[in-house]
């Protein structure tokens, strides 16, 4: 499950940004660009967090803010509000309304992705440590499914925890012995060659036409998931 982030924002260039920037890191996102708009989407469907401009056509984000903490389906929803400079000063104003953090225009975007990141694992753990996105592949912790250029990866539940190992550690490599022992435990006894023939089979089913594979064999040493593929 992705987590949901629903971007408030009139500024098309910004939303545009933020969208770009949640994707790639794996959020579903919806874009709503008034603040009345929002309001009524929200009565629909609740995100798993809020990225609320303060100054919006309609329903200011205070206002918005504000009515969203006095329905019980939104009062515990994590709301980050973006301000101009110049608003900065109305922060403890914002803060009172019940919004749970403020990031000022203009902001680094690593840092407004890492404070929502934060905050969603206060107020979802679960989301967000299950998914694992690396190069073109997502995993799923919480499914078991993984997807590569949003197509979906059919495989064993022995690929599987492979893949979900490589995936922890990406560009290191791990030695067959090592792959045996986190797959298979340590009272296996299986021989080393199985370790081939399964990511043999991780490597056809994550790899189709063009796609490059990325998995590295390290002759002598083991295998390595690349990490930018
Ligand atoms: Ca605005």
């Amino acid at each position: 499950m992705h987590p949901k982030v629903m971007v408030v924002e009139d500024e098309e260039a910004l939303s545009e940004l933020l969208k770009y920037n949640l994707e790639s890191e794996g959020y579903e996102v919806e874009i709503v660009d008034r603040g009345d708009d929002a309001e009524l989407r929200l009565r629909e469907t609740v995100p798993d967090l809020l990225l609320l401009d303060w100054m919006l056509p309609g329903v200011s984000g205070i206002e918005l803010c504000r009515r969203l903490r006095q329905r019980s389906e939104t009062e515990g929803l994590p709301i980050i509000m973006l301000t101009a400079r110049s608003e900065e000063a109305e922060r403890v104003r914002g803060l009172a309304t019940g919004a749970d953090d403020f990031v000022v225009k203009p902001f680094s975007v690593p840092e407004l992705m890492a404070r929502i990141k934060a905050m969603l694992r206060r107020s979802n753990p679960s989301k967000v440590s299950s998914y694992i996105k690396i190069g073109e592949l997502e995993l799923d912790k919480e499914t078991h499914r993984a997807h590569r250029n949003g197509r979906e990866v059919r495989f064993g539940p022995t690929e599987y925890k492979l893949l979900e190992f490589l995936m922890t550690a990406p560009g290191r490599v791990f030695s067959r012995e090592q792959l045996l022992d986190a797959v298979w435990g340590h009272n296996n006894y299986v021989d080393e060659r199985t370790v081939d023939v399964h990511i043999g089979r991780l490597r056809r089913s994550i790899t189709r036409g063009k796609e490059k594979d990325p998995i590295r064999t390290v002759r002598g040493s083991g295998y390595s998931l690349n990490d930018k593929f």
